[in-house]
């Protein structure tokens, strides 16, 4: 079982087991595992990696992992030698069971169940725009632990579950994604409530970063670069943690894979950052509206903080790519017709990343690629089941959020 301590990724700063933060510095908390070999257990989904995840239990109903197979059709295309993909979604002829169609899932069940070893009475809060909220509430459903989610109006309709919907209490918000955040912020910092972390919640982190570790337990060795479209950019950091471990173990490869991530341009502010554009006025291009996949856009990603991205992609030697709509749109094409199942926009950016890097020879012929495909396999989901709605408990918004308060916090108690 995951056995670790806690410490700060920037100074090293020892923290206590459920910290979010260093006093020291701003770094990213982050696991130290006592089990230095990757041993892969016999156990279902991702908690066959349990010895690198925070949990001291495993739940077999929840934790489907990402599935990862060599590719001879995209490959062919790209004339790649050595393409493998990751692929997070529902896909049954190849074993994927994420039914709610994402990565998120990898991130929400050790979320879920590191919240039940520590037998916390608090309720988690989560803020997002649709495939976060969605993982979230069909792990809780199955658990049956309490969520309540905060998402903007315009998203709604993006939330359903595959099983009956359990205690998650939906609040849809009278405003964009950031205003989803501010609000939820102040619910969870008010006693009984507990913030879901996002890139300083080392399940979630821990939880992506098996994409990496199913792939060495397949195919033994660490790929020479990995592909990932990006919004924060904490699948990112995740891969780059999983590598870190590997190369210790020194079984399996000493070169951290190179990061290749992907934003969707103009609405891009990790690509910016990157490349020294200081002033990117977002709000005059409107985002999020418009974008190829607004699930990839986040004003505040954990960039510059020590054990964030620019750390992940400097040390492995990486890249950032902006990618707009017209390539993202043909590499989805691309993808689809030469793989055989959909795949949702935000993946198809990182699949115009690697075309254009393949165009650019930042990658050659024969090196070893990991491609993450992120999310997919939605239009496959529906031949088969059947979703359930999730409908909005109450409608919030900046003006009137103390009045909600009480009344959010009197529908949880009752
Ligand atoms: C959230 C998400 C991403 C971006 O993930 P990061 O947290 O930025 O690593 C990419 N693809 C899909 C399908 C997502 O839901």
């Amino acid at each position: 079982m995951g056995e670790y301590t806690l410490r700060c990724a920037g100074c090293g700063n020892l923290l206590g087991d459920s910290a979010t933060s260093c006093s020291l510095d701003n770094g990213l908390p982050r696991a130290d595992y006592i089990e230095r070999r990757f041993a892969p257990r016999e156990l279902p989904g991702i908690w066959s990696f349990i010895d690198w995840l925070p949990v001291k239990r495993w739940n077999p109903a929840t934790g489907a992992s990402s599935i990862t197979y060599r590719s001879s059709g995209l490959a062919g295309e790209l004339d790649l030698n050595r393409l493998y993909i990751s692929f997070s979604g529902y896909w049954p002829e190849r074993g994927a069971m994420m039914r709610t169609c994402s990565f998120k899932e990898l991130e929400a069940a050790p979320t879920m169940q590191m919240l039940l070893d520590n037998k916390t009475e608090e309720i988690l809060v989560v803020a997002s725009a649709g495939n976060t909220a969605r993982a979230f509430a069909e792990v809780c459903s199955i658990t049956g632990q309490p969520l309540i989610l905060f998402v903007p109006a315009s998203s709604l309709d993006r939330l359903w579950t595959t099983v009956e919907p359990g205690k998650v209490l939906l609040v849809g918000v009278n405003g964009d994604y950031a205003d989803a955040i501010k609000l939820a912020g102040v619910l969870s910092s008010r006693v009984g409530f507990r913030p879901e972390g996002g890139a300083r919640n080392i399940a979630r982190r821990d939880g992506m970063g098996t994409v990496l570790l199913d792939h060495v337990r397949r195919f033994n060795f660490l790929p020479d670069h990995y592909f990932q479209a990006i919004g924060s950019g904490t699948g990112g950091i995740a891969a780059w943690e999983a590598s870190m471990r590997i190369v210790a173990d020194s079984r399996f490869g000493e070169h951290l894979p190179r990061l290749h991530l992907a934003q969707n341009t103009p609405c891009a502010p990790v690509y910016a950052m990157w490349h020294g554009i200081e002033e990117m006025n977002f709000d005059a291009y409107g985002c999020p509206e418009g974008m190829h996949d607004d699930v990839l856009f986040n004003r505040n990603p954990p960039y510059a903080v020590p054990g964030g991205v620019r750390d992940a992609v400097t040390s492995t030697g990486g890249r950032i790519y902006g990618m707009d709509n017209s390539r993202a749109v043909s590499a989805q094409k691309l993808f689809e017709s030469s793989e055989g199942i959909d795949i949702l926009p935000a993946a198809a950016v990182a699949v115009a990343a690697l075309v254009d890097a393949v165009e650019a020879g930042f990658v050659e012929r024969d090196d070893s690629i990991l491609l993450n495909i992120t999310g997919g396999g939605m239009r496959r989901l529906e031949e088969d089941q059947s979703r359930m709605r999730l409908k909005c408990d109450l409608m919030v918004g900046l003006e009137d959020f103390s009045d909600a308060l009480s009344s959010i916090e009197e529908m949880v108690s009752s």
